[in-house]
């Protein structure tokens, strides 16, 4: 035996199930719904409409998306937070089975956060790796069957820095090879944040070098790229500058993942990063209407792009649990579209989604 089909190397014994699950993901029409924001962060979706942040909310929230009528036609996947992979919905059906009911498939956010890197100019790495091949056995005991870790690097005049790139890229690489010895196919996320006056060329240049650095660490750790899906930022300008175009951004981010995404990586899920729900359907749309090769499956993994409108139309009231559901599936719908480059407008041209910026600066998950 070669060291390359030797013990774990390539997949270990999951390696078939692995490319199917990945392959499931990014079916044609369809994407991820990110559900798996932190205690925290849900506490804070949950004050801006003035709802409490106790379990039995989080859970009215997540039921009334995972059951939207239709949810399966556009949801391949969806990342839950640990409680909500115990938990059940109010009617006591365990929300992995009310998702594998309808198809979809459970994964779960495995980091525990970010840290300051010392010396840095405010850059981070990410925790989690210690008990993390213990805890991605017992998660697909329970039916996860893919895992997000997000690394978060940022743009200034020092970042991201030879350091936080080697940091980051070799903690993707080892929790990608962790997941997939324990059946989970990960989803590798090393997050631009957009904050900052950067030009567009600027974010460019720094994803095309963090994602090199990703690529020979899961090289290093012979991580399986037909089983992985990379969710990274789409390439823009900075929060603070003048705002690149849908043309600009789609050339940017395409060019960005040729020179430097194997053929082998399944497929391509972007994070909605702050931009508002209808400019991540229209980005995501532009891309795949682009003429050129793109190996990869590009579709969406958003959070924030596609609760957003859901979450205020909801507002906490069970009269509004079904205008919540409809403004879900409305983005549900676009970004589907948008995977096969068939988005559009309404008939009159008008967009049909908020088109307010959904930003938050130094965004922790
Ligand atoms: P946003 O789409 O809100 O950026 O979040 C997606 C996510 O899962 C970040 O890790």
């Amino acid at each position: 035996m070669t060291s390359s089909t030797s013990g774990n190397a390539y997949g270990g014994k999951y390696a078939a199930e692995l490319i199917e699950t990945a392959a499931r993901i990014i079916a044609p029409g369809k994407g991820i719904l990110a559900a798996d924001e932190s205690t925290g962060t849900i506490g804070k979706r949950l004050s801006s409409i003035g709802v409490p942040n106790e379990e039995d909310h989080r859970r009215t929230l997540r039921h009334l998306l995972f059951t939207a009528p239709g949810v399966e036609d556009h949801i391949s996947g969806v990342i839950l937070f640990e409680e909500t992979l115990y938990q059940s919905g109010s009617d006591g059906t365990p929300f992995v089975d009310v998702l594998k009911s309808k198809g979809i498939i459970p994964g779960i956010k495995v980091d525990k956060g970010v840290v300051p890197l010392p010396d840095t100019d405010g850059e981070t790495t990410t925790q989690g790796l210690d008990d993390l091949g213990k805890r991605c056995a017992k998660y697909y005991e329970q039916g996860a069957r893919f895992a997000k870790w997000r690394a978060v690097l940022k743009i200034s005049a020092t970042a991201p820095s030879p350091l936080a790139i080697h940091e980051n890229a070799y903690g993707l690489a080892r929790y990608a090879s962790i997941c997939q010895e324990n059946g989970l196919v990960p989803i590798v996320e090393p997050e631009i944040l957009t904050d900052g006056t950067h030009s567009i060329e600027v974010c460019q240049a720094a994803t095309e070098r963090v994602l090199a650095a990703v690529y020979k660490a899961l090289s290093d750790h012979k991580v399986l790229l037909e089983g992985t899906l990379l969710k990274p930022n789409m390439v823009s300008a900075g929060i603070d500058a003048k705002p690149a175009s849908t043309a600009e951004i789609a050339g940017a981010t395409v060019q960005a993942l040729q020179r430097t995404v194997p053929p082998a990586v399944a497929g391509v899920v972007f994070l909605s990063g702050g931009q508002s729900e209808e400019d991540a359907s229209v980005n995501l749309d532009a891309m795949n209407k682009l003429p050129g090769r793109k190996p990869w499956a590009l579709s969406f993994s958003y959070g924030r792009a596609l609760q957003a409108s859901a979450l205020k139309a909801w507002g906490g009231k069970a009269d509004n649990v079904k205008a919540a559901q409809e403004a879900f599936m409305t983005r549900a719908r676009a970004n589907g579209a948008a995977t096969k480059g068939q988005y559009k407008a309404d008939a009159n041209g008008r967009r049909l989604g908020h088109t307010e910026s959904l930003h938050e600066k130094d965004y922790k998950y």
